[in-house]
């Protein structure tokens, strides 16, 4: 979903509030972390324009289906967080190594055309959201390096 700027009211913010639903979740990357929505995700975005830039101001809350970084069995990872995002035009700004500093100074990212789009946002809020570390029990014995059995279930014969 694309949020067009010119709709965004000079005075009072733009509210949304969303339900992701599974059939939201488009893999494109078999390995990446996260696998799909476990329970439908909820999202409220408030856009509002601050001088010459626009601040999306949200939350989320629900649940994706991530794979354990130790055994690789995917498990219910319960989603709650909160965002602060800025987005300008980059138009106004002179140059790419400009542009380059703004991002990473005060995390502003830099619009394409004329819409914001809020697909890749959550998307990458979801990835920002999990731990450096997923794992499906704080415990998890993980796979065995040599005969890759998982630890958790059975006992291989490998010896170190
Ligand atoms: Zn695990
Ligand atoms: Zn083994």
């Amino acid at each position: 979903m694309i949020i067009d700027l010119k709709s965004i009211p000079q005075d009072n913010p733009k509210h949304l509030e969303l339900c992701l639903e599974k059939g939201w979740w488009k893999s494109d990357d078999p390995d990446g972390q996260i696998s799909g929505i476990s329970a439908p995700i909820r999202a409220r975005v408030d856009i509002y324009k601050a001088g010459d830039k626009y601040v999306l101001e949200g939350d989320m809350e629900g649940a994706v289906r991530v794979r354990c970084d130790r055994c690789l069995k995917p498990f219910d990872h319960k989603i709650k967080t909160d965002f602060r995002l800025f987005f300008a035009q980059p138009s106004r700004y002179a140059n790419k190594a400009e542009i380059e500093l703004l991002e990473e100074d005060m995390e502003t990212g830099f619009i394409n055309g004329e819409g914001i789009e809020l697909d890749d946002v959550f998307r990458e809020q979801l990835y920002l959201s999990l731990p450096i570390k997923s794992l499906c029990r704080e415990d998890c014995k993980g796979l065995c390096p040599v005969c890759g059995a998982d630890l958790n279930i059975q006992r291989c014969q490998c010896r170190k």
